[in-house]
């Protein structure tokens, strides 16, 4: 399977052997890695006991056009090569998904989730991978998975003669211990947030309309654990987005032993100071999709928002549009779904100190100024929510009742979500967070009424056409939170409140 993005097409192996002068042949567009996998095949068949004809080997990778990328198909090609030679029978129409070790043993490779789900689509269910991808490959409805340790055992399978074989070896698993990835322990919980009920209830809203959020506050403010908090919030993943989001995942992390599609909303924060490739994506081989790509259907979380490099945050507007990644590469393009809900922190100032007494800020209105800038823009736009968090007072804490857990209010998220997926069906869009301006303005006008606090405020000059449409998408969250079917006024009151100002002005 050739994997571009998550798109996996169908790589047709075929070897023959010749009787001219001894060599080893790969046709069909192989990367530096698919010709260091002669090397890796040869020293592979040899150590296993059955070694590859001394006569010359030409092996075809049909499509031709199709770029081919990574190790994962050493398996297929030692695989039809050692068929060729008539050694082993009954190979055609199996997919082989294993990179191969020197010493013998198939190694697990990375994509085997969404390779081996183009592999069922495209009707070929018997898949055959490492000892360590066995797991994941199972997690494919309808797929039949054979797993080896090493290929001697594989071609014994196939029906090579036992003798020479060297079936003794055994590998050490390394790296794919019985750790299981994605299911790791309980989600944290909102009743552990003490106080904080308008950060809270943001929260909420954010959670039930998909809303993108700043929270700006001083450090130790509580902004990271209320971030943490939010993917509880969100509803599990059907079983169409668990199997995208598990073969991202499936992707970007190598050595993990996935046994379940992952069903909750992912979490990444990826600190300021990671580069544009682990945040975007990217790398050699086949392209590793960043932190914005692993928080699809989930959140991604920006601490210190205002630090991270210009270019990962220009580059974050792209998926904030169009819910994909394209990462640019030498020999064409890959795409990773990247529709992601993002949370952004930001300290008051550039050294933190500024709110509270006895501050000993030093920052300069212009300092302030230029912080706040490198979010400005188009980022911005995007943002609905901005929340003010302040670090709560010993009397709050005191005075603070038993707090509402995760559970309770991911209830209200979900009849939210689903009252707005009902009305916004016909639109082809599913969340408030998503209704552009003219449909606001349009289908889903409200009367002059409702609207009136608004308009005075628009007509005063104190609010844009962006930050309008900004309240009118809550407003429509916050009835959905309710249970009305229309927003009234009193949530467009409420809407203008957590509506996120223009900072750049
Ligand atoms: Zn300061």
């Amino acid at each position: 399977m050739a994997l571009n993005g998550l798109r996996g097409r169908m790589v047709e192996v075929e070897a023959d052997i010749g009787n001219t002068l001894p060599g080893f042949v790969i046709l069909g567009l192989p990367d530096t890695a698919l010709s260091e996998s002669r090397e890796r095949i040869r020293s592979c068949a040899t150590n296993s006991g059955i070694p590859l004809s001394r006569r010359k080997i030409t092996v075809n990778l049909f499509p031709a056009s199709l770029p081919k990328r990574g190790s994962g198909f050493d398996l297929a090609i030692a695989v039809s090569t050692v068929a060729a030679n008539g050694e082993i029978r009954g190979t055609e129409g199996v997919v082989f998904l294993a990179e191969l070790g020197l010493d013998g043993r198939l190694r697990p490779v990375r994509g085997v989730l969404p390779a081996v789900a183009a592999a069922v689509k495209a009707g070929h269910r018997r898949v055959v991978v490492a000892r360590g991808n066995a797991a994941e490959a199972s997690l494919v409805p309808g797929a039949e998975v054979s797993s080896y340790a090493t290929f001697a055992r594989l071609v014994l399978d196939f029906g090579a003669e036992p003798k020479d074989l060297n079936l003794g070896f055994e590998p050490l698993e390394t790296g794919n211990t019985e750790q299981a990835a994605g299911s790791s322990g309980a989600e944290p919980d909102l009743a552990e947030v003490a106080g904080q009920s308008e950060a809270r209830f943001a929260l909420e809203v954010a959670a039930a309309g998909a809303h993108h959020m700043l929270m700006v506050g001083p450090p130790g403010a509580g902004k990271t654990m209320l971030a943490e908090r939010l993917p509880g919030l969100l509803p599990a993943l059907d079983d169409d987005a668990a199997l995208e989001v598990t073969s991202i995942h499936s992707l970007a992390d190598q050595g993990e032993v996935r046994r379940e599609l992952l069903r909750r909303p992912p979490f990444e924060n990826p600190h300021h100071t990671a580069t544009c490739a682990a945040i975007i994506g990217g790398g050699s081989g086949l392209p590793r999709p960043g932190a914005a790509s692993r928080a699809h259907r989930g959140v991604l979380f920006m601490d210190e928002a205002p630090e991270y490099e210009r270019r990962v945050l220009d580059a974050l507007r792209q998926p904030l549009e169009h819910g994909e990644l394209v990462i640019h590469r030498a020999h064409g393009v890959a795409s990773y779904p990247a529709r992601f809900q993002l949370i952004l922190a930001a300290n008051p100032c550039p050294c933190g100190k500024s709110s509270g007494k006895g501050t000993e800020c030093t920052c300069t209105p212009l300092m302030r100024r230029r912080y706040f800038g490198k979010l400005s823009g188009p980022l911005l736009d995007r943002v609905d929510i901005q929340l003010p968090v302040h670090k709560i007072s010993r009397a709050e804490l005191e005075a603070q009742g038993s707090a509402e857990t995760t559970a309770a209010v991911r209830l209200r998220v979900e009849a939210a979500r689903g009252a707005q997926s009902e009305r916004l069906r016909r639109f082809g869009l599913e969340t408030n967070s998503m209704v552009p301006g003219k449909v606001l303005r349009g289908t889903l006008r409200l009367d002059g009424k409702t609207t009136r606090i608004l308009d005075t405020a628009m007509d005063r000059g104190v609010l844009s056409a962006r930050g309008y449409d900004r309240v009118l998408r809550l407003a429509w969250t916050l009835s959905d939170l309710s249970g009305q079917g229309t927003p009234s006024a009193d949530h467009v009151g409420q809407a203008l409140s957590l509506r996120s100002p223009e900072l750049s002005s």
